[in-house]
């Protein structure tokens, strides 16, 4: 498949009225289906596994708002507990900012991101359960659907992936980050999605 196929099955996808995120991510999940079927052997992946997710996830504002949208849809327990711990993980990284006088920072350079990941070091995303599944994989950003890794990884908490990288992964981030600009709506860089949980639930408490 060549990228501008690529954009072509998306924009029939929006056509038959689905959403131009999930739009993105239905023929992201369909080209990355097909092309894994033809080379299994190459990936080491499977269930239970959860070291990607101990690693810092990038996530464009487009793609956060389909979380927060999907999370919002959710039945109140299962919303509640979501967003009780996502709050907690912001609670703990702006204390961390602020301790090492770090406040008020936007992450938009690679070396703000250097600083976030010394924060991180190892520690899981907001979004994953005790069980290691991911609590909003139907809304996961583009990052989760392609992070394959072609060895097992050997450390639970942290991944020493040896990572495939699938073209149609550029494809897709390019279309979002293209519309972005477009719309004016979306960030220019691709941000953490952990600042974006600090952004979107810093001020409002616990229920
Ligand atoms: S959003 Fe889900 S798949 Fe992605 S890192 Fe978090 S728990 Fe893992």
């Amino acid at each position: 498949m060549t990228e501008a196929e690529f954009i072509n099955l998306v924009l029939r996808k929006t056509k038959k009225g689905m959403s131009f995120i999930a739009s993105v991510y239905k023929a992201l999940s369909e080209v990355v289906e097909a092309q894994s079927q033809s080379q299994p052997q190459c990936f080491a992946c499977h269930k239970g596994c959860s070291a990607c997710c101990h690693q810092l996830v990038t996530s464009t504002e487009a793609e956060f708002d389909e979380i927060i949208t999907y999370i919002l849809s959710l039945p109140r327990r299962q919303r509640d507990t979501i967003l009780n711990r996502a709050r907690k993980r912001a609670a703990e990284y702006q204390q961390w900012l602020e301790q090492h006088q770090l406040t008020g920072t936007v992450i938009t350079s690679a070396e703000k991101i250097i600083w976030a990941n010394e924060y991180w070091d190892g520690k899981p995303c907001a979004f994953l359960d005790e069980s290691g599944n991911c609590r909003v994989y139907p809304a996961r950003p583009i990052d989760c659907r392609t992070y394959h890794s072609t060895s097992v990884c050997q450390n639970p908490t942290w991944s020493d992936v040896k990572r495939f990288v699938w073209p149609a992964e550029t494809w897709a981030n390019n279309l979002i980050l293209e519309q972005g600009s477009k719309a004016q709506k979306f960030f220019g860089v691709v941000p953490l999605l952990h600042w974006l949980l600090i952004k979107s639930f810093k001020k409002s408490s616990p229920k």
